[in-house]
């Protein structure tokens, strides 16, 4: 049940209506299981029988065969089923998020904001007629189960439901006291419950594991909560929010603000509780988002935002505070020089850990200067070779990466991060102090000059083309590059001369290897800067519909394929901006290396045929994912 585990895409989405919430929900009968002050719960047979539709389409597997049942309908019946099942497919389509949208609204009472249109008339009418058999095969242990989800929260709302309207309405600054329409199905979405704003209507998941228990009460509010905490939204916790950004000049995290809804509600809902003696741990924390998408956010949240929500620091305050908290930590004389997106360091404890590291793994020692070592006072010495000998032991061939990755963080003066064991960390870290005098003396003054030089000689062309590079690249993935990405400039890093972390955000680029150097500096930082708006951890919009469109087809995107996509990507960006420059014989680093001749013969036609149209500009978004996933070998079932 992958699909539930990866709840970060439930996003607010709106309505076309222009009106204002309207002051009574739609009537819709004997669907209504149970209203309070802040909800209204359906388990609707037509809301029902479409979501089961919208599953079965989205789904890899057959979603609860009931051949035995179909078969012993009437022809008739089982026909306008099947018929159904095979229209709903027109959902799999780049056009088919609005069809749902507004099929939505329509089957939730709101009737329809847009032009009329045929496709959802069409969808609509399939309904009446393959209900007799969804009622008959599935709608009872479908009802049943959405009643048993609705009857367990009633307790948790009647005896908070109240309190926490009222609390969270304090957080957010605009009221939740409204009763919002949520619609309880079985499968819901992607992330098994999300929310559209005006109109407010809120689709709950009543299987999905992550909404059963304590933790429904949770996910309602949560949802509730997206309707005045979000882009767009006048709340007013996140218009002093912007605000607080915007007079800051640092921008935040694309994603940060969910990571603050998250956590603003869930802690009012765990202190609620607390107070009536239950126990109860966040969403954030059950489900693991900190640790799988926001290690950054944890710090942040916990230590400047929790006193928010405790109502022990104001609301101004801590705003202030949450975003400061974002800007690059100050790192003194190792700061060169920066651009509009890139700051870049050269600092000496980051190059004595990539030192270490490439001695640590590669075949040859990297720059060995034994005279230079044997000059050196004894303990000097015995304090470099031991922290050399503790990196060959516990980083040779790719050992304790997420070490490195914490390191990272710890190194660029983020703080904390932990991905790894913590004491595992510190003894690495505290190999470092004893042995920066050896490295001081034998290798820094060189590796700093070289370091300098790569960013000197980088700055022109930054000059040159980082606002068309910029401008470009924001089409391509569909998201701006923030500002002030810190880079450290060090001797080795990988083979490709430059490798990300995120969340935040750290690119440590390489100043010696051959494949970083010249134009492809140009090209090896921008590579590396996409991958903060495309990929798993920080997903942007190209990302996302990329995903969407591989669920449709039941065609999941290989990992290494991502990362070609990048590089393709990028890589042919920097090169068709060199030419305009006069810069006509730039290739690539994909093309430079031979690499399209490695890869199988399915991934280079996906990228060279079906995806440069889209790189040229030729196609829109929508059309050329779809296409490329497409081209992708279907998955094996
Ligand atoms: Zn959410």
């Amino acid at each position: 049940m992958r699909r539930w585990l990866t709840p970060l895409l439930c996003m607010t989405v709106f309505g076309s209506a222009t009106a204002q919430q309207p002051a009574r929900l739609p009537d819709r009968g004997a669907a209504v299981v149970a209203a309070g002050r802040t909800f209204v719960f359906y388990s609707d047979p037509v809301f029902n029988l479409h979501d089961f539709l919208v599953w079965s389409t989205f789904s890899r597997e057959p979603v609860e065969p009931a051949p035995d049942c179909l078969a012993g309908l009437p022809p008739e019946q089982r026909a306008a089923f099947e018929h159904a099942r095979e229209h709903y497919k027109v959902l799999a389509t780049p056009s088919g998020n609005a069809l749902l949208l507004r099929l939505r609204y329509r089957l939730a009472g709101f009737g329809d904001f847009g032009s009329p249109d045929a496709v959802v008339e069409a969808a609509l009418a399939e309904l009446p007629p393959a209900a007799p058999a969804y009622e008959k095969c599935w709608w009872p242990a479908h009802d049943a189960r959405n009643r048993r989800w609705i009857a367990a929260l009633q307790p948790l709302l009647e005896a908070n439901e109240d309190a926490l309207s009222k609390r969270l309405s304090d957080l957010y600054g605009e009221d939740l006291g409204r009763p919002f329409p949520v619609d309880v199905v079985s499968y819901g979405t992607f992330v098994g419950a999300d929310s559209v704003v005006n109109p407010d209507h809120l689709l709950v998941s009543s299987i999905a594991p992550a909404n059963a228990g304590t933790a429904a009460l949770e996910v309602v509010f949560h949802e509730a909560s997206h309707t005045v905490f979000g882009p767009r939204l006048d709340g007013r916790l996140w218009t002093d929010l912007e605000a607080a950004a915007k007079a800051d000049g640092a921008p935040l995290a694309p994603n940060f603000w969910h990571a603050m809804l998250f956590y603003t509600t869930g802690s009012a809902v765990k202190a609620r509780l607390a107070e009536r003696g239950i126990p109860y741990e966040q969403y954030l924390y059950t489900q693991g988002l900190f640790e799988r998408s926001w290690p950054g956010f944890r710090g942040p949240l916990e230590r400047l935002w929790q006193p928010y929500v405790d109502g022990r620091v104001p609301r101004v305050e801590a705003l202030k505070q949450i975003v400061a908290a974002h800007k690059l930590p100050d790192r003194g004389a190792a700061l060169v020089a920066a651009s509009r997106t890139f700051e870049f360091y050269s600092d000496i404890v980051t190059n004595l850990h990539d030192f270490l590291i490439w001695n640590a793994r590669s075949q040859e020692p990297v720059e060995p200067k034994p005279d230079c070592l044997a000059r050196l006072p004894a303990e000097q010495r015995a304090a470099f070779e031991h922290a050399r000998d503790y990196y060959a032991k516990t980083f040779a061939n790719g050992a304790n990466d997420l070490v490195l990755l914490s390191m990272r963080w710890r190194l660029a003066k983020f703080g904390e991060i932990n991905l790894a064991d913590a004491a595992q960390i510190a003894a690495t870290v505290a190999e470092l102090a004893p042995a920066t005098p050896a490295y001081q003396t034998c290798w820094w003054p060189e590796h700093d000059a070289r370091n300098r030089r790569w960013v000197a000689s980088l700055l022109p062309l930054l000059d040159a083309n980082e606002g068309a590079l910029r401008a470009r690249l924001a089409q391509l993935y569909g998201q701006e590059l923030a500002r002030s990405l810190p880079v450290d400039v060090v001797g080795y890093t990988t083979p490709d001369g430059g490798s990300p972390v995120l969340n935040p955000h750290q690119l440590l680029i390489s100043s010696a290897r051959p494949s970083s150097v010249g134009y492809s500096a140009l090209e090896v930082l921008f590579r590396e800067a996409s991958q903060t708006i495309f990929g798993l951890r920080a997903p942007g919009p190209l990302w996302q519909a990329l995903q969407q469109a591989s669920t449709w087809a039941a065609k999941p995107v290989p990992e290494d394929f991502s990362r070609l996509l990048v590089f393709f990507t990028t890589g042919k960006v920097v090169q068709a901006r060199l030419a305009e420059q006069g810069v006509p014989d730039y290739r690539s680093y994909v093309y430079r290396e031979g690499l399209p001749e490695r890869w199988s013969p399915a991934h280079r036609e996906a990228l060279e045929r079906v995806w440069q149209p889209y790189v040229d500009g030729r196609v829109p978004m929508a059309d050329a994912v779809k296409q490329l996933v497409e081209a992708f070998p279907p998955a094996p079932r």
